[in-house]
């Protein structure tokens, strides 16, 4: 990298560690981006002590004598920056490329990864695999979009023996000489296709994790487009393709058979057919799709070689982060769960899957999203919806399409004192034994800054409901 002009696109959490990185390295490095705020000044005074040039209201111009780009995941492959670059002969890379090259150049030998993406279930598998892993003795951080930037973790001075990397689909378009100890794509599902500009080229990119797997390449056997990916991949002599069922697993599966988690496809004794590696109740949630997260979590960690006990305790040790499916309170015997996190209709699906009586909370920004599938499917366990946010309608029109009988209460509201206001007409609709879930199948931005907001907003709204006594609703 010496004396290599670099530029980096985005001045974000990846760009500035990416920035750095390249700037120790001896890179000269101008980094460029189409935001001018206070934020971003305050970056590019930090960035500029370290003698890197920031080009700020400036995302699309490709700057002169520039050797090569590396990119933040956000860019669209479209982008008039990659468009120049494409004409000039420069490659572009992404975080994860350049994470991996300067990993591949380190003397010590480097750590392998265990790469997981799909469309739902990341953050919550790398997590369950992080904690498997460290329950048997290794050092494994969870990485990728979580955690320390990917690159700082390449060149710590102690590197960890083996990385548990979430991946999106923008990360892997962009990370072409990845090859990976194992991975597994969790599920497919339509998203973020204004950005890949297709499903076929949404399930490519994610398709490329499988590319040169050494060991395992992981899919779910009720998701038969991730089966795909792994046929269609070119993998390394001997990798295995090994499935993840709820249900009762074949020879080269992981599965479940009478509450316990199996494996069936790393078998240490010939004589047995099945190694048992915990109880579901180990799971928490132990919400189907969350077993099935479970399952490629101890798939990959299998692969790896660790051992049944290890998965068992690093299971159970494992705690979801905020805002997924988290039980918040239970009032007069109705259970109040915040899942904010699920911003598309496939999460919200496997929410919904969860539970049997839902009033559900739903709304927000349906990034071109259609509703009738998921309330099609869900209609039999609502007992009745409240609607918030900007796209509500398109949720109201599907729920009298598909479930007629289902009380709806549209609160016609885009403002952040509406969702205490849905918890209290989701209070007055729920009875003994339901649950009221929020899982909006929507993006928040419409009412919130992030997910994580509209997430406390509930979980405030149903304490104060806890604190004033259900009977006062
Ligand atoms: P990601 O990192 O892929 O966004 P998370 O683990 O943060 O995934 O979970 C995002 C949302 O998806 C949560 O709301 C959760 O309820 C839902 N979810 C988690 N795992 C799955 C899965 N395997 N299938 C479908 N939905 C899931």
């Amino acid at each position: 990298m010496r004396d290599r002009h670099v530029t980096v696109a985005g001045l974000g959490v990846s760009g500035i560690s990416a920035a750095r990185a390249l700037r120790r390295m001896g890179a000269q490095v101008t980094v460029v981006d189409g935001g001018d705020s206070d934020a971003h000044r305050a970056r590019a005074v930090e960035l500029g002590a370290q003698d890197v040039t920031v080009r700020l209201a400036d995302a699309e111009n490709l700057p002169a004598g520039t050797d090569l780009i590396v990119t933040s995941p956000g860019w669209k492959p479209q982008s008039p920056l990659f468009t120049a670059a494409g004409a000039a002969g420069v490659p572009v890379w992404g975080d994860v490329e350049l994470a991996w090259r300067l990993r591949a150049a380190r003397s010590a030998p480097p750590a392998p990864w265990l790469a997981v993406t799909g469309t739902n279930g990341k953050t919550t598998t790398v997590q369950m695999l992080a904690s498997i892993l460290g329950a048997a003795g290794l050092r494994a951080p969870a990485v990728g979009n979580i955690g320390t930037p990917l690159i700082d973790v390449v060149l710590a001075e102690e590197p960890p023996d083996v990385l548990a990397v979430e991946l999106s689909s923008y990360q892997l378009h962009w990370a072409p000489s990845l090859r990976a100890h194992s991975a597994a794509v969790l599920n497919l599902a339509p998203d973020h296709l204004d950005w890949h500009g297709s499903m076929e080229a949404y399930a490519a990119d994610k398709g490329r994790v499988y590319e040169g797997n050494q060991v395992a390449c992981v899919y779910n056997c009720a998701d038969p487009a991730t089966e795909e990916l792994v046929r269609r991949a070119d993998v390394e002599e001997g990798c295995r393709a090994v499935g993840f069922t709820l249900g009762t697993p074949g020879p080269s599966e992981l599965g479940v058979v009478d509450g316990i988690l199996v494996d069936r496809a790393f078998v240490e004794n010939r004589r047995e057919q099945a190694q048992e590696l915990a109880e579901v109740s180990d799971v928490t949630p132990a919400a189907p799709h969350n077993i099935a997260n479970a399952l490629a979590a101890a798939a990959l960690a299998r692969a790896y070689g660790v051992p049944p006990a290890a998965v068992r305790d690093g299971l159970r040790a494992f705690r979801p982060d905020a805002h997924r499916i988290a039980h918040v309170a239970d009032i007069d015997g109705v259970a109040y769960v915040d899942d904010s996190k699920a911003t598309n209709t496939h999460a919200t699906q496997a929410s919904l899957a969860a539970y049997d009586s839902i009033v559900w909370i739903a709304g927000g920004l349906a990034k071109g999203a259609t509703f009738d599938e998921l309330v099609r499917e869900s209609a039999p366990r609502l007992r009745g919806a409240v609607l918030i946010g900007a796209d509500r309608h398109l949720i109201h029109e599907a729920l009298t399409r598909h479930a007629p009988d289902v009380p709806v209460v549209d609160l016609a509201r885009t403002d952040t004192g509406a969702m205490a206001a849905a918890v209290h007409e989701a209070a007055r609709l729920a009875g003994h034994g339901d649950t009221v879930l929020m899982a909006p199948a929507c993006a928040s931005m419409d009412m919130f800054v992030n997910y994580n907001a509209r997430g406390d907003a509930f979980t405030d709204a149903v304490r104060a409901l806890a604190a004033a006594g259900a009977h006062d609703v």
